[in-house]
């Protein structure tokens, strides 16, 4: 791939992940706790898709900053190298998960 397709890539998944961080920003809110419009299974419930929201947020926003990075790498000259060895990112890794800053004996 050329750099210029890597940044299309890069830019679309940063874009997908934009948009899906903004969709679900209600969703993670803090839930209200009214006793008398719900029953207690309910909150549980209601707390329970809360935490599940807001760890995809976390998920998600923890791959936008690595996306960003990997920009910074693509236009530094630094892409698709192993950024605690140096060696070259596996084409099959970087094809999987495109802003992955780390070759398959360093992912954590
Ligand atoms: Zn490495």
């Amino acid at each position: 791939m050329t750099d210029d397709e890597i940044k299309n890539k890069l830019l679309s998944k940063k874009q997908e992940l934009e948009e899906l961080l903004a969709a679900s920003a209600d969703d993670a809110a803090p839930v209200e706790l009214d006793q008398t419009q719900q029953g207690r299974l309910s909150r549980i419930d209601a707390l329970q898709q809360q935490a599940m929201a807001a760890e995809t947020r976390r998920r998600r926003q923890r791959a936008l900053r690595l996306l960003e990075a990997a920009l910074q790498r693509l236009d530094e000259g630094e892409y698709g190298y192993c950024v605690t060895c140096g060696e070259a990112i596996e084409a099959e890794r970087l094809a999987l998960d495109p802003g992955t800053p780390f070759c398959v004996g360093h992912a954590r």
